[in-house]
């Protein structure tokens, strides 16, 4: 009989597995099913490109519609999974279709969190949610956006562009509070201003509600703020209902939570195998376990996975790397910054031209950049021999 792998969520993370099956040269049957009805879609855009109007849907596609038959990969959109029975290696459809598999991939990401309700709140995660919001941001008024992390301060940025008033609400201290160690946060503070965000911090919601055609926002300081749309943008929930309710292991929420994998992407159900966002893993570079929640991560992760499903043996091990454009600004981050880092900064931070090492006892543990892609790039590798800046920089190796 043919051997069938199965991979639910057709994300980045579940496209990249099924390819890299295809590649290792797998040829059995390869189920890729989606919730979403969408051919798969580059989701990064969703709050840029796609917001702001530049882009369509259809120039953000994973691959182009013809790959998948060319592939032989039987992807089939709009299909949620309601249930796995693990024993009998089956899957049970919403529609209520059964399908059975032989290896099975989890790559169902997450969805944004959504802490308050009201007719006024916007969240962004897909684009089923773009239209509405769209229209909304064109009319260019004013806008609240609740998070200052990455996409909300990318939703920010966009509805600055379309020319509305932006007021920009954060808990902490400073934006991108998960990102950036404080010096660079101060940055975010400026260039909002600049761009003429209103940015709020250390403001803690504690209700969002509608008053007539207002959304009011309300801290627990007493103090509020109203628009028409609220857009919350405080996080995302890891996916892990299926695998909860199948038995499969997960990882408490504070420890970061999502379905808890080896470094070959194994979960604790045989031939049941986890990918991307929603992926608890090891951290083969630092040691203890972490969830990554960025693009380039969900990709290889999918790939390294599909490669094991294939057959492999080779362990998952990469250092972290994400991006975020605001208001014309790249920004890349590297590996794992803290606070407590010493930074050694590289150019000019005025200029929003600079590379910012992360030391910990003299070693490269992360690097923040603007305009800086190339020597993010070599701090990578930094960062994953564990060098030390010092020794790095003696060699000549950084201009
Ligand atoms: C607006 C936005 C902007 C972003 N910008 C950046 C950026 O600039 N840089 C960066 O590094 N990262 C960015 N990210 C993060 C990045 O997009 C994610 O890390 C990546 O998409 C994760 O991929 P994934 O395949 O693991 O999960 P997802 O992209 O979440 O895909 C999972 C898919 O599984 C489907 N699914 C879930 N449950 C089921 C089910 N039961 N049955 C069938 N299908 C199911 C979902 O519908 C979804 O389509 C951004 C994210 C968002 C939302």
């Amino acid at each position: 009989m043919t051997h069938r792998t199965v991979i639910v969520g057709a994300g980045i993370a579940g496209v990249s597995a099924a390819a890299a099956l295809r590649n290792s040269g797998y040829v059995g049957d390869i189920d890729l099913l989606g919730a979403e009805p969408e051919l798969p879609y580059r989701r990064p855009p969703v709050s840029k490109e796609i917001v702001q109007g530049v882009k369509t849907p259809d120039e953000i596609r994973i691959k182009k519609a013809e790959w998948y038959d060319e592939q032989a990969i039987n992807l089939r959109t709009g299909v949620t999974v309601a249930s796995i029975d693990t024993e009998a290696r089956a899957l049970r459809l919403s529609g209520d279709e059964a399908i059975l598999y032989d290896h099975l991939l989890l790559a169902t990401g997450g969805r944004a969190r959504a802490p308050w309700s009201a007719p006024g709140i916007r969240t962004l995660r897909s684009l089923a949610d773009v239209p509405r919001l769209q229209a909304e941001l064109a009319g260019g008024g004013h806008v609240i956006v609740v998070g200052a992390g990455l996409i909300g301060s990318e939703i920010a940025a966009s509805a600055r562009g379309l020319g509305c008033e932006v007021t920009l609400l954060e808990t902490a201290s400073l934006p991108l509070p998960r990102l950036l160690p404080p010096q660079l946060g101060e940055l975010y503070v400026d260039l909002h201003k600049t761009e003429g965000t209103n940015l709020h911090t250390g403001v803690m919601v504690s209700s969002i509600d509608e008053h007539g055609d207002q959304t009011v926002v309300r801290s627990v300081d007493g103090r509020t703020w109203s628009a028409p749309v609220v857009v919350v943008a405080v996080g995302m929930e890891p996916n892990v209902e299926l695998a909860d309710a199948a038995g499969i292991v997960t990882t408490a929420p504070e420890l970061g939570g999502g379905i808890t994998v080896d470094a070959l992407g194994r979960t604790s159900a045989p031939g049941v195998f986890a990918a991307g966002d929603v992926a608890n893993q090891p951290n083969g570079v630092l040691g203890g376990r972490h969830r990554v929640e960025h693009w380039q991560g969900a990709q290889n992760h999918g790939t390294a996975v599909g490669k094991v499903m294939a057959g492999g043996e080779v362990p998952f091990v990469e250092v972290p790397w994400c991006w975020s454009d605001q208001y014309g600004h790249n920004l890349q981050v590297v590996g794992w910054p803290d606070a407590a880092h010493e930074l050694v900064v590289h150019g000019s931070m005025a200029d929003r031209d600079f590379v910012a090492y992360l030391l910990d006892d003299g070693i490269v543990r992360g690097a923040i950049g603007i305009g800086r892609p190339r020597d993010i790039r070599t701090a990578r590798a930094w960062i994953s021999a564990q060098e030390r800046l010092d020794a790095v920089l003696d060699d000549g190796s950084v201009t």
